[in-house]
């Protein structure tokens, strides 16, 4: 049996994981902590440890868990940023899900998109009021106008194509821009001529606080911005300044740059410290999910088959793992490397 720690674990995450492990010979302990420097310890006398989105994944836990004789870290996601994954080269090995459904997420856009276009969400309480009054409500089609595309990955591609069957005209920035019939044009270009902008690039030092004053300043009065990739992508002051100064018309938020403590948690009933997201989610404008976008049926299956048979590769052959996020290749979004050998 190849012993797992599993920190961070949700009530949606234990059935899909107990099957396939079971199956395959993966034990998993499920932890509900999420992994820090304190509560690395859980993981001594672990073969491997499965991580989230807002687990610590550091040098100080990298050292630790390598002194616990811990030999991979698999993340159950496709984003790594929480991940010091040049600090783990050499030591553990880093594997992650690059994709479970990109329609999951994709969809999860769009839907943010028109319920808060639509103002669903408001409908939504007022005819639970018995209150069929209308006011407040006109949203505007999207047949016709422009949506920004940052990212045109396996999620934005999905989206793009959603896009296009509402009618709309895309635009699209890439760093690495495909020899395809997108529209491709330059970050400033995007923001001054989309009435729509969704964020799907990863965050990486280059990407951190993307959208910042500056950008949303080169913005169109009014503009939607719809961020279901990672919140770090936004400057999340800056956008509330957007939305008071009334140049950013709606924001559709899945993630946010401090949500590691709050979000996926029942904080209600508690005091919320984080003015900033108290002050988001008072806004009428402002629709907040938390970090839901990845949450089907279909991508949890997926998820727990892929991260099963991430860490069956690895402890069954000699160390092998098409998934595995190697620094050794330089760009580690462009590995092409051979996976005909270890990488350490
Ligand atoms: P992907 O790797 O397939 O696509 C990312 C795209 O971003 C690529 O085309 C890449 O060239 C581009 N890119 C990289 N750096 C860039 C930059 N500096 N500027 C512009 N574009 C850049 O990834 P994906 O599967 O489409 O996922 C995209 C992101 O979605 C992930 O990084 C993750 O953060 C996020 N995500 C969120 C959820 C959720 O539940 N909210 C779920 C899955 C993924």
């Amino acid at each position: 049996m190849i012993k797992v720690a599993f920190f961070d674990t949700k009530e949606y995450d234990r059935a899909s994981f107990a099957q396939y492990g079971e199956d395959a010979g993966v034990s998993f302990k499920f932890l509900e902590t999420k992994l820090t420097e304190d509560t690395a310890e859980l993981a001594k006398g672990y073969d491997a440890v499965c991580v989230f989105v807002n687990d610590t994944v550091n040098a100080a836990v990298i050292d630790k868990l390598y002194g616990f004789g811990v030999k991979m870290i698999a993340l159950r996601c496709a984003g790594y940023n929480n991940v010091d994954v040049k600090h783990a080269f050499g030591k553990i090995h880093v594997v992650h899900v690059p994709a479970y459904s990109p329609y999951a997420v994709a969809e999860h856009a769009m839907a943010l998109l028109l319920a808060s276009v639509r103002r669903i969400h408001k409908a939504y309480n007022r005819t639970r009021e018995f209150n069929f009054s209308l006011s407040g409500l006109t949203g505007f089609d999207f047949h016709g106008k422009t949506v920004g595309v940052i990212g045109a990955g396996k999620i934005g591609r999905f989206f793009i194509d959603i896009c296009r069957g509402f009618g709309m005209h895309i635009l699209v920035y890439d760093r690495h821009p495909a020899n395809d019939s997108n529209e491709y044009v330059s970050l400033d270009d995007l923001f001054a001529r989309s009435d729509i902008i969704s964020l799907h690039c990863p965050l990486t030092e280059e990407t951190r606080h993307m959208i910042d004053r500056n950008a949303i300043a080169k913005m169109k009065k009014g503009v939607v911005i719809v961020n279901t990739s990672r919140g770090g992508l936004i400057d999340a002051e800056a956008l509330l300044e957007g939305i008071k100064s009334r140049k950013i018309g709606t924001a559709c938020l899945d993630v946010y740059e401090e949500e590691a403590d709050v979000f996926f948690e029942d904080r209600s009933g508690h005091i919320m410290d984080d003015e900033l997201l108290s002050r988001l989610i008072s806004m009428p404008n402002v629709i907040v999910t938390s970090h839901q976008a990845f949450l089907t049926e279909e991508a949890l299956n997926n998820i727990a088959e892929t991260t099963v048979t991430n860490i069956k590769a690895y402890f069954d052959n000699n160390g092998i793992c098409d998934n595995e996020l190697c620094y050794r290749c330089g760009n580690i979004e462009q590995c092409k490397k051979e996976r005909k050998d270890k990488c350490f």
